[in-house]
């Protein structure tokens, strides 16, 4: 140990004001440590192990690529496993969307469709649209054009100087304001129009919002509203499916649930269920043919997009969850995850349990009647999460949403093999965890 109570050895850890245990083996929904102790783990990582954590399938697939083709350039040659996971992809991505582009981390993938989004308007002869519309609160990334087109005040705040400053509307809240026009959809129209129609590129969107205000499921008139804005305006719709995409709401893209069909849809996580960076973009005929007629190439291109092995478990995880019915199986074990949690209501903290297929969001109050949030003091979301943690489950945390400073609440995202038995135990555990810390 240094003096100042770090680590011997020389990794940058995430946490540096913890010792963290170490990860050495899994098995499905459970993770074990160097002690022998097991998580059950009701977060899929980070939303993404959506297949659990021992991955034999993808493993032998990527392994077998990278002795067929180490690497090739994308701006050169197409290979197999990138043709057959975009061709893989193309029934199941919503409305008009058929063309994927592979790119590596989510954040990298979201601002690839930001710049599509304006290159395409410039093709389109309006060079004057760049700006993209976006809400708060949201999460698009950590790299610094998606961390400004985030509503997640506590990740910006060290960063604000670097920040470029995109307009961003009130993201829909049907707990706290079931009949404001940030829920209803209102909003998308009067920003464009305030903008002035003729400078905005695109309105970025997560359909379900994840992880920054916990599984909010806004009413099917939001997108109705807000799609028919977007068409009006000549304004493109970008869908940020990063989290909720390839089956964890119960359908391949959350977009489904509202019949929203955006011109660029952005995925990543599930796509790779944890095993590889792997992310990816999907565009509609009408964008490609636009860049084919125009320039000829999207001015974007990175070392690792289109890459052989990547590819490779991609095609392996969309193939495993289409051969198993992985994504009809979570629609119809939805009942059973949110009965498991129903246990919760009954506790005087828990203000809302909502979601839509394995994906959670439970929100703790300080009083249920005002729905006021707990002082940030009190870091209820934190505390619970590191007693879950120490009850063996794994939940996700986040602050912050209610105003950006206040607002507690834990997100659920159980691989999408999860046993009924499992599903059960994270309720059992989460209420037991919330008991213990009240
Ligand atoms: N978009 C959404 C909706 C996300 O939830 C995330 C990550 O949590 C990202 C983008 C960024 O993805 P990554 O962490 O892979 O860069």
């Amino acid at each position: 140990m240094t003096s100042y109570g770090y680590p011997d050895g020389a990794l940058f850890y995430r946490r540096l004001d913890r010792r963290m245990p170490m990860a050495v083996a899994a098995e499905g929904s459970w993770l074990i440590d160097a002690d022998g102790k097991r998580y059950l783990d009701a977060a899929g990582g980070a939303v993404v192990a959506n297949l659990g954590h021992s991955l034999p399938e993808i493993a032998e697939a990527v392994a077998a690529e990278i002795r067929t083709l180490g690497y090739v350039n994308g701006t050169q040659l197409t290979c197999r496993s990138a043709e057959e996971l975009a061709a893989e992809l193309a029934p199941v991505l919503p409305g008009e969307l058929r063309y994927s582009y592979f790119l590596a981390s989510g954040s990298e993938a979201v601002e690839a469709a930001v710049k599509l989004a304006r290159q395409v308007q410039l093709e389109r002869g309006h060079p004057e649209r760049w700006k993209v519309i976006s809400r708060v609160p949201s999460y698009h990334g950590n790299t610094l054009t998606a961390l400004s087109l985030s509503g997640r005040e506590h990740y910006r705040r060290v960063f604000a100087p670097l920040l470029t400053d995109f307009p961003r509307i009130p993201a829909p809240d049907p707990y706290r304001f079931p009949d404001d026009p940030r829920t209803t959809g209102e909003l998308v129209e009067e920003e464009i129009l305030r903008q002035g129609p003729e400078t905005v590129a695109a309105f970025l969107c997560e359909p379900i919002v994840g992880a920054s205000a916990g599984a909010v499921v806004p009413p099917r008139v939001y997108y109705e509203r807000a799609a028919e804005a977007c068409r009006r305006h000549g304004v493109l719709l970008v869908a940020d499916e990063v989290l909720t995409g390839i089956g964890r709401t119960g359908r391949w893209f959350a977009s489904e649930h509202f019949d929203l069909a955006p011109d660029v849809l952005v995925m990543g996580k599930g796509l790779n269920a944890g095993a590889v960076p792997l992310s990816g973009l999907a565009a509609t005929p009408e964008i490609t043919e636009t860049l084919a007629r125009g320039s000829g190439s999207f001015n974007h291109a990175q070392t690792y997009s289109h890459h052989p092995a990547t590819c490779a478990a991609g095609l392996a995880v969309v193939r495993h969850l289409k051969r198993h019915g992985l994504v009809e199986r979570c629609a119809s074990s939805e009942t059973a995850f949110f009965a498991a949690l129903e246990p919760l209501r009954e506790h005087p903290w828990v203000g809302d349990v909502r979601g839509r297929g394995f994906l959670a969001g439970v929100e703790l109050v300080a009083d249920r009647e005002t729905k006021e949030p707990w002082p940030r003091e009190r870091r209820v979301a934190e505390r619970l999460t590191e007693r879950c943690f120490d009850n063996g489950l794994i939940v996700w945390p986040n602050v912050g949403h209610v105003d950006g400073e206040r607002g507690d609440l834990v997100v659920l995202a159980p691989p999408l093999t999860a046993t009924s038995e499992e599903l059960v135990e994270i309720g059992r555990l989460l209420t037991r965890s919330l008991e213990e810390i009240s």
